[in-house]
């Protein structure tokens, strides 16, 4: 297959926004100069790349040079005995988490622009100095992305601007660019600018509600078809009918048979794990074009709402489920393409049939439900056609990211997420038992060769899945992510249906035997790293997810 791939930014994948631009930068090098257009500087002029290259730094020596900067500021603040500035400075500073995915989320509180009155004259000029590094290193990577304009680099762009805002995040343009705007104090998407003009309030328990509802809300009093009711009246009217509470937010649009509240803090979950999933996938939401015309613009790239229904317990979520699938006794959850929508139930703890965490489940099923609706650019797929996902080869992947994705975890106070490891992931170390205790492994021709209909008719599925975890974590993390880039594009491919069974094979230049004796090298080290922190390991993330199909 000739077709070209895109080159994307994949890297961001590895250490958010960090390492892409060192990956762009080493294939930049590669290419010619002279075929290059000329560049628009910042200020509007142009300047030939060719003769400029060399006064033009790129974004990685930008980022190593600010790094550096940091560790010195930091060794100033040892000398004089200031530690926790020391602390506080070297904690900007990127460090790689072996085996993780980091992803740096936005927090809507721009950071304090001032150190509170009593601090000394000491701290004073270090909380300056900071701030002079953050912003000439933020700016200088800004002017990156711009000078890419020019030559609508859009993935490189994204790339630049999310290292911008890991260096500053309350940089103007760059935040712009993410579709924020400053709005009474607060970084806010346009969607949220438009509720709060409505008369909404965000309300951590109840979401958003009208202003002048939320005082009635916390004395139990509920509106319910234009009139106010009590929360028992509201629920039994609810469980009663078929509907459910409504809840909105700007990515997904969820019904709850649970709860109101419940619906609200499962919003904000896939809220989350949505802006971690685009930091890492913005090639599959918009083409280098789109992406591009976001320094020009404040249009947001909008998508349709991700439909999601959590039901109030297994029996009503079966009885549901088997009008659209007879399967689904057998199931605990799963993404229905065809009525574009997640299906779920509220596990009972005290179930054997519900020996699941309700979070990473939704983190799966979010995830074959995302890369399937998001606007992949030129889909040779058709929009969302399930029926065309997989068809000769390679639905493991599907899985395999889905699984990773039960992973996700996040830390709200620090504005972080991660993805990957595998201490505690089950299908991983289901995977290491496979491998070297039972001696099950389906050889990756035949294994990555599965079209979705032989994948899903598959016996043991068990099998198929930690065998997909594995691999995915394989070709993410192997060698330093040696394979990162080459598994996004892959899974690029197969989500814009121009997928072929040796697909893999041509972007690793790997033979499928070289990449089985590589899997099990790397899956061996794994293996004995578990064993040596004991083996099983104590505390599982999540028990077997068993999806409907
Ligand atoms: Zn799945």
């Amino acid at each position: 297959m000739s077709k070209r791939y895109p080159a994307f930014l994949v890297l961001v994948f590895l250490v958010s926004a960090v390492l892409v631009p060192l990956v762009y930068a080493q294939n930049s090098k590669t290419e010619p100069d002279g075929d290059r257009p000329a560049v628009q500087s910042s200020d509007g002029s142009s300047e030939d790349s060719s003769t400029k290259t060399s006064e033009l730094r790129s974004s990685a020596e930008i980022f190593a040079e600010y790094q550096q900067k940091l560790e010195n500021l930091a060794s100033k603040c040892d000398e004089r005995g200031m530690t926790l500035e020391a602390k506080v400075t070297r904690s900007l500073i990127y460090k790689k988490q072996p085996y993780f995915f980091d992803v740096s989320l936005l927090s809507s509180k721009p950071l304090e622009a001032k150190l509170p009155s009593d601090a000394t004259k000491e701290q004073q000029s270090w909380y300056a100095a900071l701030r002079r590094l953050r912003e000439k290193y933020s700016n200088e990577t800004f002017a990156v992305a711009e000078r890419l304009g020019a030559r609508k680099r859009g993935y490189e762009i994204v790339a630049c601007v999310l290292q911008t805002l890991y260096i500053n995040p309350d940089h103007k343009r760059a935040r712009q660019f993410m579709g924020f705007s400053l709005y009474e104090g607060e970084w806010r998407s346009q969607w949220e600018i438009r509720r709060i003009e409505k008369g909404y309030v965000d309300d951590p328990q109840f979401g958003w509600l009208l202003k002048d509802q939320v005082e009635e809300y916390r004395k139990g009093k509920r509106f319910y078809r234009n009139q106010w009711i009590t929360r028992e009246e509201e629920e039994k009217k609810i469980v009663a009918s078929a509907s459910g509470w409504r809840i909105e937010t700007e990515h997904f649009s969820i019904l709850s048979r649970v709860s109101l509240e419940r619906g609200v803090e499962i919003g904000r979950y896939l809220e989350s794990y949505y802006d971690a999933w685009i930091r890492l996938f913005y090639p599959f939401v918009a083409n280098e074009n789109q992406w591009t015309a976001r320094l020009y613009s404040n249009d947001a790239i909008v998508s349709k709402r991700h439909q999601v229904i959590l039901y109030r317990n297994r029996a009503e979520y079966v009885r549901e489920l088997k009008k659209h699938d007879p399967n689904a006794v057998q199931s605990v959850g799963g993404y229905f393409p065809s009525l574009r929508c997640i299906f779920v139930y509220e596990p009972d703890p005290k179930s054997v049939d519900d020996a699941f965490d309700l979070m990473p489940m939704l983190a799966h099923e979010a995830t074959h439900q995302l890369f399937n609706e998001c606007n992949i650019p030129n889909s040779a797929r058709g929009k969302s056609d399930y029926s065309k996902l997989a068809r000769y080869a390679n639905f493991w992947a599907v899985e395999g990211i889905a699984i990773t994705a039960e992973t996700f975890t996040l830390d709200r106070a620090k504005n972080k997420a991660a993805m990957g490891g595998f201490k505690g992931v089950f299908r991983i170390e289901d995977a290491l038992t496979s491998l070297f205790v039972d001696n099950e492994y389906i050889p990756l021709e035949r294994f990555i060769g599965m079209s979705r209909t032989e994948f899903q008719a598959y016996e043991d599925l068990n099998l198929l899945y930690s065998q997909a975890a594995g691999l995915a974590f394989f070709f993410m993390f192997y060698n330093d992510g040696a394979y990162c880039n080459a598994f996004v594009r892959y899974l690029y491919g197969v989500y814009q249906g121009t997928d072929t069974p040796d697909l893999i094979v041509k972007l690793t230049g790997k033979s499928f035997k070289q990449l089985d004796e590589e899997y099990k090298t790397f899956m061996k080290e794994i293996y004995e790293q578990v064993r040596q922190d004991g083996s099983p390991h104590p505390e599982k993330t999540h028990v077997n997810i068993k999806e409907a199909r």
